[in-house]
């Protein structure tokens, strides 16, 4: 796309957020539910194309560019940019960076127009910060693989067309080898979804189990090659991971409008509690944390565009604006006092929202582990 489109599309998503989605905050947790009109209006700003090639019918943004649009939906609630964040991000992008040119032209048009959602499913009971150990078996039968295993915590499963699927086909030394990506259609025979989890917070998005039974999957649906499914996987990840951490950029923000809001209104002891010098603290904190967490998203954002590698940038993105926002958010309700936790000033369900941040994509200890791997392997470090 070109950037100089980029300033019209930041302003519609803006005005998208403040004008329509900001007045539904608290319906949305209360129904857990975003209404389906919302979502056909996303899918007419072309928000599920974001990251999908022009020529297959997306946006095709730039990173940087990406996560600016990700900034401006972290102004809201995070179940909101959910509706379409597992089709743009985790689900399509293995498609876009090692899919075939066929598959490529299967699903990247409707996938970019929203017609068909997509998930990923890379967690499992037994498997979460140590996905390479993953059980769910791909057994090659002639021109099928028969897919069997179980899936936990899947973002949007219950409203997914399609998966991209991380499956073991072998045995390996390093179990990593042994992983092959899959695109399986949701209607294939085998493939079932649990019902939707109940969770702390970013409710309207949902998560359940899929569960393989005898899934037979055509041959044809693989992604790159037999056992290179988790290097995608870790691809999608770094990726996935600076746009996570734009959206936490993007919700520090808000809270810290928020929290200067209510400072200015709210009097105590006959002044505004925008005042005292320890509420103004919090606020000062917050603010230049957000700040210090734009700067890294959006550098990181600009080394992934010219092609460099960002594992170690997109790590640290995501730890420090994750465990940013959890801050601030905790500050935005310290400012509030009592109202902060009281649902109808929705700074509590904010407090609520953004503890997933710090746990999805790689937990904040699984990104310490990747920086330090990532320091300790340079010797240019
Ligand atoms: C709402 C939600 C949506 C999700 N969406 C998806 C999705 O769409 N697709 C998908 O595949 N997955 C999804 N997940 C799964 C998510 O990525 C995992 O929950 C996460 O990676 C952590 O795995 P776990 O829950 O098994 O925790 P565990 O791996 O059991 O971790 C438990 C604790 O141990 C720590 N720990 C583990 N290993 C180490 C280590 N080596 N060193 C130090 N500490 C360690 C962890 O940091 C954590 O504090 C989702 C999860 C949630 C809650």
């Amino acid at each position: 796309m070109a950037s100089e489109v980029l300033p019209e599309l930041l302003d519609a998503v803006r005005r998208f957020v403040d004008k329509r989605l900001v007045p539904l905050e608290a319906q949305v947790d209360e129904a857990d539910e975003v209404p389906a009109d919302v979502v056909d209006d996303m899918k007419a700003l072309g928000l599920f194309g974001l990251s999908i090639p022009e020529e297959y019918g997306g946006l095709g943004l730039g990173m940087e560019d990406e996560a600016r649009v990700a900034m401006e939906f972290g102004r809201t609630s995070p179940a909101f940019r959910s509706v379409f964040g597992s089709t743009v991000g985790i689900g399509s992008q293995g498609i876009v960076m090692d899919g075939s040119e066929a598959q490529k032209r299967a699903y990247l048009p409707r996938l970019a127009r929203g017609e068909l959602i997509s998930s990923f499913c890379l967690t499992e009971p037994e498997a979460g910060s140590d996905a390479a150990s993953l059980r769910t078996r791909a057994r090659r039968e002639g021109a099928v693989y028969v897919l069997d295993g179980t899936k936990r915590y899947i973002t949007n499963a219950d409203k997914a067309d399609v998966f991209t699927v991380m499956a073991r086909t072998a045995d390996t030394p390093k179990p990593a080898d042994g992983v092959t990506a899959f695109i399986v259609d949701a209607a294939t025979p085998g493939l079932k979804i649990g019902r939707p989890e109940r969770k702390m917070g970013q409710r309207g998005a949902h998560v359940c189990d899929v569960v393989f039974d005898g899934c037979r999957v055509p041959a044809d649906r693989v992604i790159g090659a037999e056992g290179k499914g988790f290097r995608t996987a870790m691809k999608v990840l770094d990726r996935g991971r600076l746009h996570i951490a734009a959206v936490c950029v993007g919700t520090a923000g808000r809270l810290v409008r928020e929290m200067r809001r209510y400072a200015l209104e709210r009097r105590q002891f006959g002044k505004p509690i925008a005042d005292f010098q320890l509420v103004q603290a919090m606020i000062a904190d917050s603010e230049t944390e957000r700040y210090a967490a734009r700067a890294l998203v959006l550098e990181a954002a600009r080394q992934r565009d010219t092609g460099a590698g960002v594992t170690k940038e997109a790590a640290m993105a995501k730890y420090f604006a994750s465990e940013m926002v959890g801050r601030v958010a905790d500050r935005a309700v310290q400012v509030f006092g009592g109202a902060g936790y009281i649902a109808d000033y929705g700074i509590e369900r904010f407090y609520r929202d953004v503890r997933l941040f710090r746990l999805y994509e790689g937990t904040s200890q699984i990104q310490q582990l990747v920086i330090a791997r990532e320091v300790l392997k340079d010797p240019d470090a």
